[in-house]
């Protein structure tokens, strides 16, 4: 097993040992809550090739970055995007990275599943807010919720683990969703519910609106199922239960109602080769730049500016006097 570099600290003491990228801010779907219909997409001559994304991924490896997640935009709509799979995969199975995962909206999961397994990849996150197709087709306004089905079926038969991550939306799908976690136990399927974030306009649809505090969507799962505290922790946001009745694990994901930056472990890379080191703040680091300018040293030290640079927290708030969004890039630039 290759000696593991020791973990890098942030000035809070804190390990970075994961790192999120967004390979593409582009996506086959247009969430009501994530982007405008008519979104305007970065001109693709500012996106990083895949092989400066892997590159810098190398760069994070050697100082101390074990997990790499892929996101996007959708992830797995990038072309060739596979072949970044594959060579970031390579690493988990000589042991120089401990997983490789991916957050996706599971539209291309039905022909891509066992290419994902055999590259290396082993979890997955997919991401659906509702198990009624018309639903489905209003929040994602161009998503197949059978393709996804099919696609979360064949990545659970090439031997995937499968996280259903779905965001809680106030009067669209608060009602569903003890149906939606009973339905991912039969599955063998965890859930993760996830409050919404102020980030990017998105049009016409307002914050406010969709907003739905978790505390309250737990008090009414309590009313139905029993959801035993665990120490399940993945260094992330969620904070974990374990359903007794399904034997399933169901996180929360409450960055309004409960800060969560003390155990934050990861930093995030756009696919524009920015670094940020925090989701809700706009502090970044041009990595793109450092890397065309050539020279590793150059890089790893560009890297270690900014991770001491990582902020002690955020500051969403989503209220009547702050219905904007914290901060300007969507969450499909930065990554969910
Ligand atoms: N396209 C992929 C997907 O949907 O899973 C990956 C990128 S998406 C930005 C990652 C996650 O962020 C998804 O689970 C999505 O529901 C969530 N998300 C997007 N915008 C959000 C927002 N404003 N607040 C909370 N979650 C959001
Ligand atoms: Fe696309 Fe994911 Fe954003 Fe939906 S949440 S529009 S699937 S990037």
């Amino acid at each position: 097993m290759p000696h593991a570099p020791s973990p890098l600290l942030d000035p809070f003491g804190r390990p970075i040992t994961y790192l999120r990228v967004s390979v593409t801010d582009r996506c086959d779907f247009r969430c009501v809550y994530c982007m405008a219909e008519d979104m305007t997409f970065l001109p693709k001559s500012e996106i990083m090739s895949l092989e400066e994304t892997e590159t810098l991924c190398r760069r994070f490896m050697a100082i101390g970055t074990r997990k790499i997640r892929l996101t996007g935009g959708e992830p797995l709509v990038r072309r060739n995007i596979i072949s970044l799979i594959r060579n970031l995969g390579a690493e988990v199975k000589n042991g120089n990275l401990d997983e490789l995962t991916i957050t996706t909206n599971g539209s291309q999961l039905y022909k891509m599943a066992d290419m994902l397994y055999d590259a290396g990849v082993r979890r997955l996150n997919v991401s659906v807010d509702t198990l009624d197709p018309d639903k489905f087709r209003a929040i994602t306004r161009w998503g197949d919720l059978t393709k996804v089905l099919e696609g979360i079926k064949a990545a659970q038969a090439a031997g995937l683990a499968v996280k259903l991550n779905t965001v809680a939306l106030k009067g669209v799908n608060e009602d569903e969703l003890g149906d939606m976690l009973s339905w991912c136990g039969d599955q063998g399927i965890d859930m993760t519910i996830i409050e919404v974030m102020p980030m990017g306009d998105i049009g016409g649809e307002d914050r406010l609106d969709q907003y739905l505090p978790l505390s309250l969507v737990r008090t009414r799962l309590s009313r139905r199922f029993t959801l035993q505290e665990i120490p399940y922790r993945t260094g992330g946001p969620a904070r974990y239960v374990q359903i007794a009745e399904t034997g399933r694990k169901l996180g929360f994901i409450t960055p309004l109602t409960h800060n969560f930056c003390e155990s934050c472990n990861r930093v995030r890379l756009t696919c524009t080769g920015m670094l940020y080191m925090c989701l809700g703040q706009d502090d970044s680091a041009n990595l793109r730049d450092a890397l065309r300018a050539g020279g590793e040293d150059a890089l790893d030290a560009a890297i270690l500016e900014a991770i001491s640079r990582k902020p002690k927290g955020h500051d969403f708030i989503i209220d009547r006097d702050h219905n904007s969004p914290a901060v300007d890039r969507h969450m499909s630039v930065t990554g969910g």
